[in-house]
């Protein structure tokens, strides 16, 4: 029997409908998947793109929000959509998946569940997430309101949240537990800036507060007890401090994860166990491009990733590269496009292109020369340039790098 003889039989099974999820069904059909495919995703929704939930879904008032929903047509695609349905674990010895309704079979499974965000102790009404549509849309009429809110977290999610508050004419706190914005990601030297985009916008930044709890209020819906003894008083709260991926389901049933809750996928992102795949914010890949394991949450990741297993799946893996991506993401924050790309450490040496004072400038992390990473606010042709240089571990003369009017591409030794 051929190959596609044999695949024709066989069946895929994408668990997850988001970003990585719809784009595994999409590569594997353009690619000429001959087999069924299932894509089955807990939410009722037609899959739909996240980034907009932070941005334009939220500030769209009273009315209809924008519509985020892929334009994917599967039933042209020929990919069977179950939505609303839950799956709850798998059994590779069966090659099943259990969900809420019942078990589903597969010959290829596909991993793509994402992250869940991380809740505030206590929580309790007023306390908001910002992962789905339903979270959007229980946000929308508290903007619309323009009640007082309160962030919990100076992250990317907060930041755009409060942007998007701000605009809707909300008196917004944020409330940050490290010393500035940002802290995990970026250097104190460059996120340091960043407070001011906060004070510019009118937003109040609490750093080096964390909070201890949520309790009802009586003039308020809820009242923030911070670290520091004080405590907030809020309409909403906004809590925007992390998210881990989405694989409690999968605990006990051998597929391997790691301290972080990602599935350790390899370098063509298979799982520990055969037929077992795994994409997007669920997985973390072995990177030798940065010779450390990743894991990435970011729309771009949850894009290319798929590629690399539709094609193993259809050409094998003498035909698939390892996956190793420079990861690339941007936000929208208090009218500044950001963007980065590449993964920098403390052993990189930061290089400044332009003054953080501006509304424009870049920082570039360069280990012997070579450019590893690249942080670009409101300079998006830094950005695409830098990003092919860290592909290709170009090296960079720093003074022509420092100087914001030479074209980062001209300035390679
Ligand atoms: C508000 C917001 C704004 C963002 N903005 C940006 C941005 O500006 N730039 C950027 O680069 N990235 C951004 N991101 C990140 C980006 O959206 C994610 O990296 C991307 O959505 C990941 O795609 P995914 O398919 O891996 O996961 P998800 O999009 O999370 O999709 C996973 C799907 O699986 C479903 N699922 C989970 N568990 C189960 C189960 N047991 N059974 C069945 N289904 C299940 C979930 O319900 C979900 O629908 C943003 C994310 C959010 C939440």
């Amino acid at each position: 029997m051929s190959v596609r003889t044999e695949q024709s039989g066989q069946r895929v099974l994408v668990v997850g409908a988001g970003m990585a999820g719809v784009q595994t069904a999409v590569r594997l059909r353009e690619r000429g998947w001959p087999g069924a495919i299932t894509l089955v995703g807990a939410e009722p929704h037609r899959p739909y793109d996240r980034p907009p939930l932070s941005k334009a879904v939220l500030t769209g008032g009273t009315g209809t929000a924008p519509d985020t929903a892929f334009d994917v047509d599967f039933d042209a695609l020929g990919v069977e959509l179950i939505l609303g349905r839950e799956a709850t674990g798998v059994r590779p010895g069966d090659h099943e998946v259990d969900t809420d309704a019942g078990p589903l079979p597969y010959d290829h499974l596909v991993l793509a569940t994402g992250a869940e965000p991380v809740a505030l102790p206590g929580g309790g009404a007023g306390v908001h997430l910002l992962r789905t549509l339903d979270d959007a849309e229980r946000l929308r009429p508290v903007l619309a309101a323009r009640r007082d809110v309160v962030v919990v977290g100076a992250g990317w999610i907060g930041a755009e949240f409060a942007t998007a508050a701000r605009e809707a004419g909300c008196r917004v706190t944020v409330v940050e537990a490290a010393d500035r914005p940002l802290a995990g990601v970026l250097p104190p030297e460059v996120s340091g800036h960043m407070r001011r985009w906060y004070e510019e916008a009118g937003v109040e930044l609490l750093t080096g507060r964390a909070v201890t709890r949520v309790r009802f209020g009586s003039a308020h819906p809820c009242v923030l007890e911070l670290s520091d003894g004080s405590s907030l008083p809020a309409w909403a709260v906004l809590a925007g401090i992390g998210a881990r991926p989405a694989t409690g389901w999968l605990a006990g049933s051998g597929v391997a994860l790691g301290e972080d809750g990602s599935v350790l996928a390899d370098e063509r992102l298979r799982a520990s166990v055969p037929d077992v795949y795994a994409v997007g914010d669920c997985a973390s890949f072995p990177s030798a491009r940065y010779g450390r394991r990743l894991l990435v949450h970011h729309w771009d990741n949850a894009l290319t990733g798929p590629r690399t297993v539709a094609s193993l799946l259809t050409a094998g893996e003498a035909e698939t590269p390892p996956y190793d991506p420079v990861p690339y993401f941007w936000s929208e924050q208090f009218g500044r496009f950001v963007q980065y790309a590449g993964h920098h450490d403390d052993r990189d040496e930061l290089l400044w292109r332009g003054d953080p004072r501006g509304a424009s400038w870049s920082v570039c992390w360069l280990r012997d020369g070579v450019l590893n990473a690249l942080l670009a606010v409101g300079r998006p042709r830094d950005l695409t340039q830098g990003r092919k240089l860290i592909e290709r571990a170009a090296v960079l003369d720093p003074a022509r790098a420092a100087d914001p009017s030479v074209p980062l591409k001209s300035a390679v030794r």
